[in-house]
């Protein structure tokens, strides 16, 4: 079966690939520029994804301007520890938040719907691109199931793992694995008990970071990043005053992990294709800023194509994701390498430097 345009004649606008945040995000952005948007995602109902979900203040005002407002817990800054030093940055300006995937899903999923955005249950499989001399051009997304939408413009929202990335020839060709596999999985797990502190911490462990986020009034997310194989449990048990306070916690929900984090890419546009969100490249998990960025990418991809300035986005993407990729680079070197013993150290004793670095990446 095959459904050309919007199955009622209507011209589809922005066709999104995958219905995560981002996704849901640049249709909205979408809508609120006029421009009719479709969502095409394969899982149904209320997603859940592994995340440390820590909302920095940056993504927090960007879901306002969309006029998404999920409930969570107010995040006033970032402590980094290792069982002996702290160091605490609290946030200049506003507040991030603590936010379960499953409430920001649901806020960004109820906006969408309130301002007409299309979304199809569906994997797409394959990308076809068309020119049309002065009518500007198609592009076509083919599903598993058989049928077919065409749009003036398709955004890659798919995720780390990306199809469109690799259908349009974005995808960097994988450095080869070597045998002492140092890539990075990240998994989370939640507890019922209430927050202890109104920071995210992330604690120091001997072989893994371990992130714990309030999200409600009575439940903490806690990510643990680290190799392939790293243990949550073992992570969690390396953490000694951690492992206290969650003994008797009630687990929430059941352990989920993401991974490999880094993903190169090499570009963010093909003609009129573009990625957003993970889908566009990702360092690493280690500094939280995923959805403050893919929020960004979200708006300026469709400020481009509203200006009909496609070969803008590449740029404005290299700008948006300069700090991250640099200072998660360097950070995430720095965590493989015998410096990572002393990161937490130096924090505390260089509280005004570590407070320039989180606040660059908060906003
Ligand atoms: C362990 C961990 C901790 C993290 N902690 C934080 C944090 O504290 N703060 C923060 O801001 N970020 C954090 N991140 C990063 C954050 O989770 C991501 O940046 C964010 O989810 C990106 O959203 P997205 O919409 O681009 O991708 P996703 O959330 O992955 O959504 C992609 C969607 O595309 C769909 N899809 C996939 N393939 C197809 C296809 N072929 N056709 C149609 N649809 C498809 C998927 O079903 C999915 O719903 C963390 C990540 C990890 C792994």
């Amino acid at each position: 079966m095959s459904e050309p345009g919007g199955g009622g004649g209507e011209v589809i606008e922005v066709i999104v690939v995958g219905g995560g945040p981002i996704g849901l995000a640049a249709a909205i952005n979408a809508r609120m520029n006029g421009l009719t948007a479709l969502v095409v995602e394969p899982r149904t109902g209320t997603i859940d994804k592994a995340c440390g979900e820590g909302v920095m203040p940056g993504a927090v005002t960007e879901l306002a301007a969309l006029g998404v407002h999920p409930r969570g817990r107010t995040i006033a800054g970032v402590s980094y520890q290792d069982g002996t030093r702290t160091a605490e940055h609290r946030f200049a300006s506003d507040a991030g938040l603590g936010v379960r995937r499953t409430e920001l899903h649901r806020a960004l999923a109820e906006r969408a719907a309130e301002l007409g955005v299309r979304v199809e249950q569906g994997k797409v499989e394959a990308v076809e691109q068309r020119s049309d001399g002065q009518q500007g051009g198609a592009v076509s997304a083919h599903l598993a199931d058989g049928r077919m939408f065409e749009g003036r413009w398709l955004l890659g929202c798919d995720g780390l793992h990306s199809t469109v990335r690799e259908l349009v020839g974005l995808a960097a060709r994988p450095r080869r694995v070597r045998r002492h596999d140092s890539r990075r999985f990240g998994i989370r797990q939640h507890f019922e008990v209430a927050p202890w502190a109104d920071l995210v911490e992330v604690h120091w462990a001997p072989n893994a970071e371990v992130y714990v986020t309030p999200v409600s009034d009575a439940e903490v997310g806690v990510a643990v990043l680290g190799r392939r194989g790293t243990s949550f449990d073992e992570a969690l048990a390396s953490i000694p005053a951690l492992a206290e306070r969650l003994r008797d916690a009630k687990p929430t929900s059941s352990a989920r992990g993401a991974g490999p984090l880094l993903q190169n890419t090499r570009g963010q546009r093909a003609g009129r294709v573009m990625l957003v969100g993970d889908a566009a490249g990702y360092v690493d998990a280690i500094t939280g800023e995923g959805i403050r960025l893919g929020l960004a990418e979200a708006r300026t991809a469709i400020e481009c194509i509203v200006a009909n300035r496609p070969e803008r986005y590449e740029r404005e993407w290299r700008r948006i994701t300069r700090d991250f990729r640099m200072l998660t680079t360097g950070l995430v070197a720095a965590a493989k390498s015998p410096l990572r013993k002393a990161i937490a150290p130096l924090a505390a004793r260089m509280p005004r430097l570590y407070g320039r670095i989180v606040e660059s990446l908060a906003r």
